[in-house]
């Protein structure tokens, strides 16, 4: 995303501008990276996913999201505990999905964009679906209905209210799919990034990928943008130039410059976790527990020792 001039448009309001001017840099601001990088990463991670391709049985593969990764890297007793209940649609998880849809119709919406029209539009696409969520959402009472339209309608509104129009010369791309496969697809790494806008020229870094979230600050929400901006780098040759979450009920970002240093931060990250996950999935040990703040919604806190140790002392 190019950042020309320094002059804002006037008919922006301050937070629109905020926007333009955390998420643009000029052409000589952005960094360059060595044609090697990719090749260089993706061998750190291959090395690791090597070392497990005997212990995956041959019909299966070790899937690693962002979730799956803060959770196994937490308590590994938990992550078991988690992995084994199934998911069900909640409004709080519904109402991110379907906002994410809404933000994706407004940016290539004709007509006026007012946050309610593009909310049911979202809703009534997710329910014609033949999914999950359609089905949940076709059961939904009224007041849950309306609640849910609520939660979407505010979150689209923030939206729509701090963010410029986005054009299209900045080719802004939405729930982008991004894989990379190793020790020939038996290990697999997988997101989905919420806005990506800009594109590299050449060896010049000029992505910008970023993470729309609600609520406060949390390091996972880094280390996620992180994950996205690995996987990104091993797809296209060239990082992105920057990563940041913008919190849609503050107008705030936390941005992050992407160095070579961050992603090899991030292979350390993410092989320690493709480490755990397969010991653990595989049960080439038993899981370790790590008490914390987390054991207070911990589900199995009750029949854990080291949890009821740590909650019984947690005056917090
Ligand atoms: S209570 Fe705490 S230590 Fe025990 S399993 Fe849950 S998160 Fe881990």
């Amino acid at each position: 995303m190019a950042q020309e001039d320094t002059a804002l448009p006037a008919s922006l309001n301050p937070a629109q501008k905020n926007v333009l001017s955390q998420l643009g840099a000029k052409p000589d601001e952005r960094p360059e990276f060595s044609a090697d990088l990719q090749r260089i990463l993706k061998q750190n991670l291959e090395e690791v996913a090597q070392t497990f391709i005997r212990d995956i049985p041959d019909n299966e593969s070790l899937f690693v999201n962002k979730h799956l990764l803060t959770q196994i890297m937490g308590c590994e007793k938990r992550y078991i505990a988690d992995s084994e209940e199934s998911f069900e649609w909640s409004v709080p998880t519904a109402r991110g999905t379907l906002s994410h849809k809404a933000i994706e119709l407004s940016i290539f919406w004709l007509g006026p964009k007012d946050p309610l029209t593009l909310t049911n539009e979202a809703l009534s696409r997710a329910e014609q679906g033949n999914d999950s969520l359609a089905s949940w959402i076709k059961d939904l009472n009224e007041g849950d209905r309306a609640q849910l339209c609520g939660d979407v309608n505010s979150r689209v509104g923030s939206f729509l209210e701090t963010w410029p129009p986005l054009e299209k010369r900045w080719r802004p791309m939405l729930e982008t799919p991004i894989r990379v496969e190793l020790a020939e697809g038996k290990v697999v790494l997988s997101g989905k990034v919420d806005l990506t806008l800009g594109s590299a020229g050449g060896n010049i870094a000029g992505k910008v990928i970023v993470d729309f979230k609600t609520g406060k600050f949390s390091p996972s929400h880094r280390d996620d943008l992180r994950f996205y901006a690995l996987l990104d780098t091993i797809r296209i040759g060239i990082p992105p130039r920057l990563v940041a979450s913008y919190y849609l009920d503050r107008g705030e970002f936390t941005p992050e410059n992407i160095t070579v240093d961050v992603l090899e931060s991030c292979v350390a990250r993410i092989s320690d976790g493709i480490t755990r996950l397969a010991q653990i999935r595989f049960k080439m040990r038993p899981p370790t527990t790590q008490a914390g703040p987390p054991c207070r919604w911990c589900t199995i806190s009750e029949e854990c020792e080291t949890g009821q140790e740590y909650l019984a002392n947690d005056d917090t």
